[in-house]
């Protein structure tokens, strides 16, 4: 069987750079005091389990946590809850990614000169409790053209997605909004990571017999990809590690596509072929 590896498989600019900001930060704290980020620094939880052994343990909730430092993960958290763990003492390393950031500064840029904020995406997501975080009061999260008719009458408003939501459904929850506010702003949020990988993607699933997603099931980004996929009709499956490799998935296929998420470890995909080099047609 033949394998196709995208080009575009792997970790991110933001999600390296979070990796990276944790890993100096376990090398460089001496004192003895926890390390923690508030949820899984990344959505993989083989990634997660590494940093683990290096002293860097991801908590569900930071409030108990009296000491130590807290690391932000890539996904931005809400602006007040930083706020709070600034005032308890804890010391806090910042790796929201840039994208997010940016995000988090058109939204509140708009919000104070008086837009409503429709930010797109999954409402549970953590980047989108944070981005809520920049337009306490004046912000709905959407996610599908039909929850347009359910926001409320302004007189102006921006657009602002997900850096990970699906680009043509934003497209066109967006151009919902501009014909329902007159006075509509749209921003161009989806990262270019997100939106690379997934036309990467959508070409590939379209030259292959199946395709394999690696990465976190929790992983949004990951998620998109294998819908992708199978939108594009090819016989797809989504896998966090090779030990989930069922060779008869394979049986009959001559070319196998393999994608990963922006949040798995090179070392995962590279599993993940070599397992599929075992396996023949
Ligand atoms: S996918 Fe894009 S926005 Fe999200 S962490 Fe990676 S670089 Fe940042």
């Amino acid at each position: 069987m033949r394998i196709k590896l995208a080009k575009t498989a792997g970790f991110c600019m933001g999600v390296q750079r979070a990796i990276d900001m944790a890993l100096r930060t376990a090398e460089t704290t001496t004192d003895g005091k926890p390390i923690h980020t508030c949820g899984p620094l990344i959505h993989n939880p083989q990634a997660v389990a590494e940093l683990e052994s290096k002293g860097i343990r991801s908590i569900a909730d930071w409030r108990p946590v009296a000491e130590g430092t807290m690391i932000i993960r890539a996904h931005g958290m809400p602006i007040e809850e930083i706020g709070e763990m600034r005032a308890r003492g804890l010391t806090i390393v910042d790796a929201t990614c840039p994208h997010v950031v940016s995000s988090q500064n058109r939204i509140k840029r708009a919000s104070e000169e008086g837009y409503f904020v429709v930010i797109v995406g999954d409402p549970r997501h953590p980047e989108i409790l944070s981005l809520q975080s920049f337009a306490p009061g004046n912000h709905q999260v959407i996610s599908s053209v039909e929850e347009v008719a359910l926001l409320p009458e302004v007189p102006k408003a921006i657009v602002i997605a997900q850096t990970t939501f699906h680009e043509k459904q934003y497209d066109l929850i967006a151009k919902a909004v501009s014909e329902r506010i007159s006075d509509c702003r749209i921003v161009q949020s989806i990262c270019k990571a997100t939106s690379n990988r997934q036309a990467e993607v959508e070409r590939l699933a379209s030259e292959v017999d199946v395709m394999v997603v690696v990465g976190g099931r929790d992983s949004a980004n990951t998620r998109r990809l294998a819908e992708i996929a199978e939108a594009r009709g090819v016989r797809t499956i989504h896998i966090e590690t090779a030990d989930e490799l069922d060779p008869s998935f394979f049986r009959g296929a001559e070319t196998a596509g393999v994608t990963a998420g922006a949040s798995t470890p090179a070392w995962i995909t590279r599993s993940v072929i070599e397992r599929l080099e075992t396996f023949s047609s």
